[in-house]
């Protein structure tokens, strides 16, 4: 883990771990509309999404995982930028807004472990609503 964090702004480093020790809405839902689980296997990151929808609305977010700081903070940060926002509007987020999210430079290596939390999303919605497109 020091190397990622080589050079890195202490102020987002902090940010990072911050998330990664106290991830924001962990844990899953009882009755989810949405769930999907998958993994990095290039760095063991494991991410689960389970998502509460109401009127195509983002009711409630959980989401467990486990891997490295990178992985698991992206997903915390991803679960409060989407709760409360729409299907249409989570179909939006790309790649640019959670790296923006984690507001440090991701390497071409790590950024498999950025993104596993928004692949693990939109397929979990894409399974409840394929008309969407997402
Ligand atoms: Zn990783």
């Amino acid at each position: 883990m020091q190397n990622d964090f080589a050079g890195m702004d202490e102020l987002y480093r902090d940010f990072i771990l911050d998330h990664y020790r106290n991830p924001r809405n962990a844990g899953t839902l009882e009755k989810p509309d949405a769930t999907f689980e998958d993994n990095n296997p290039m760095c063991g990151d494991k991410i689960r999404m389970d998502v509460k929808l109401r009127d195509g609305v983002v009711e409630d977010i959980k989401f467990r995982g486990r891997g490295c700081a990178i992985s698991q903070a992206s997903a915390s940060l991803l679960t409060e930028a989407v709760k409360g926002k729409s299907l249409r509007e989570i179909a939006a987020v790309g790649k640019e807004q959670v790296l923006e999210n984690l507001g440090i430079p991701i390497s071409a290596a790590r950024l498999k472990c950025a993104l596993l939390g928004l692949k693990v999303l939109k397929t979990a919605l894409a399974v409840t609503k394929p008309s969407e497109d997402l």
